[in-house]
Order: C-alpha cells, then sequence, then structure tokens
C-alpha cells in the first residue's frame, strides 16, 4: 500500500498518520519531521532547510525531492508507505512518480483531507508536539491525558516555532497556492480521495478506513 497523505498545514495528516500506521504497519515518511529532525541535530540538511521553515516557505524541491528518494530505498519501504506532507509542488509529484516507476511501482490513494482555512489557523496556533515522537496534540480539540505531557512517551510538549501566528498565515498562503495544482494533477490521475476533515478525529479516519479497506481485499 502505497499512500500519499494531502492537506493544508493543520488539516490533521500528522494525527491521521499515526491511526494508519498502527493498523496498517507501514512506514510513517514526514518531511517536515525529518526537516525537524535534521535542524534538531545540527545536520547539513537541518541548516539548508531551517531558514525557509522558519520563514514558512517551502523548502527547495531539489532538496525535498533528494531526501524522500533517499527513505523511499531504504527496505522497510518494500512493502509500503505513508508520506505526510509530500509532495507539496506538481515538481515533487512528478519526481516521486519517476521514482515509483523506476521502482516498478505506484501511488494507490491520495488521501486529501480537506479543512475550512478558518479553522486551520485556530488548529495550529493551538497544536502541542511531542519533540520525541512527534504526535501532535491540540489544547482544546485533541488534549493529552496528562497536561503538557505526551500520552505514548511521556516527554514534556512544545510548540513549534512555525506555528506561531505570525508565520502561521504565510505558511497557509504559501501551501494554498501550490495545492490546486497538485489536486488536479492526482485528479486527472483518478487516485485522489477527497476526505472531510472537519470531522471528530475517529470519524476522519473510519473514513480513511474505509478507503483503505476496500483496496485491501
Ligand atoms: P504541517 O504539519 O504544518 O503541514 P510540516 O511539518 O509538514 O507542516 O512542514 C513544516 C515545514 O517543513 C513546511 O512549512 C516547509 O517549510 C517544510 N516542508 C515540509 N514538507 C515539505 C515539502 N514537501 N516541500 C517543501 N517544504 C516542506
Ligand atoms: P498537519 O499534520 O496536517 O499539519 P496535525 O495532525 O498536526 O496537522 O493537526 C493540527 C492540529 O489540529 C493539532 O493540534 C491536532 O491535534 C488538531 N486536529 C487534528 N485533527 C483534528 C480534527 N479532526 N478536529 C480537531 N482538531 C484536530
Amino acid at each position: 500500500m502505497n499512500l500519499i497523505l494531502m492537506g493544508l498545514p493543520g488539516a490533521g495528516k500528522g494525527t491521521q498518520a499515526d491511526k494508519i500506521v498502527d493498523k496498517y504497519k507501514i512506514p510513517h515518511i514526514s518531511t517536515g519531521d525529518m526537516f525537524r529532525a535534521a535542524i534538531k541535530n545540527g545536520t547539513e540538511l537541518g541548516l539548508k532547510a531551517k531558514a525557509f521553515m522558519d520563514e514558512g516557505s517551502l523548502v527547495p524541491d531539489e532538496v525535498t525531492i533528494g531526501i524522500v528518494r533517499e527513505r523511499l530505498s531504504k527496505e522497510d519501504c518494500n512493502n509500503g508507505f505513508l508520506l505526510d506532507g509530500f509532495p507539496r509542488t506538481v515538481a515533487q509529484a512528478t519526481a516521486l512518480d519517476e521514482m515509483l516507476n523506476g521502482l516498478g511501482r505506484q501511488i494507490n490513494h491520495v488521501l486529501y483531507i480537506k479543512v475550512p482555512q478558518e479553522d486551520l489557523f485556530k488548529r495550529l496556533t493551538g497544536r502541542w508536539i511531542c519533540p520525541t515522537c512527534g504526535s501532535s496534540y491540540h489544547e482544546i480539540y485533541n488534549p493529552p491525558k496528562v497536561q503538557g505531557k505526551c500520552d505514548k512517551d511521556g516527554s514534556e510538549l512544545i510548540q513549534r516555532d512555525d506555528d506561531k501566528p505570525e508565520t502561521v498565515g504565510k505558511r497557509l498562503e504559501v501551501n494554498l497556492e501550490q495545492v490546486k495544482p497538485l489536486v488536479n494533477f492526482y485528479e486527472s490521475k483518478g487516485n485522489l480521495r477527497n476526505l472531510d476533515g472537519n470531522k471528530e478525529i475517529n470519524e476522519v479516519f473510519e473514513d480513511i478506513d474505509e478507503v483503505l479497506i476496500g483496496s485491501n481485499q
């Protein structure tokens, strides 16, 4: 099962990714998480990505495509993968197609989670994440069991630098510009699955699961 999770920042990609990988046992590949890990570890990739992320812009395509190519070549992706936050541009989508063609594989479903723009701002500015495992919480919509601590590993939750109100507006604007051509790209291929992300977290997952169960039989 080769899957893509698509949606504007705050649509619930990370939240749903956790549930999908739990059930379907495929690796979760989040370019955002990979960049954040690289920044934390002070690697060359981190240095390249940081300035773009801080200002809410996209990291250049060649850098992003390179890290995904390397990750998809790992053995744990042989039985499938879940891409989260990649591709975000048509150039990335085209490069992904080429990579997969080379491996004799293709994307089965593009799960596109749609949420009204006015809700995304509230979701992002109230988001708290676990710096250890990347799990995402929300102070109102999805609070952790113990305030300020990750349910899974007990780490102290933090707010992402780019979830500050000043950066959120720019991120939404940048991503909005890219999303329409990307939607058209996958719509024309016939593997775009539209999902209403403006429901309870578990209801969104049920809708996703329906698509995946259907294709797994
Ligand atoms: P969100 O969870 O808000 O959708 P991500 O964690 O996926 O955000 O991404 C955070 C930042 O990392 C983006 O604002 C961008 O700077 C960078 N990034 C992540 N994925 C990509 C990508 N596919 N192309 C370019 N930049 C990316
Ligand atoms: P993305 O990875 O697409 O940027 P996240 O999964 O991190 O999005 O979710 C963004 C914020 O919205 C988080 O604080 C998360 O807890 C919250 N959230 C996710 N799904 C829902 C939902 N269906 N309803 C309300 N809040 C949600």
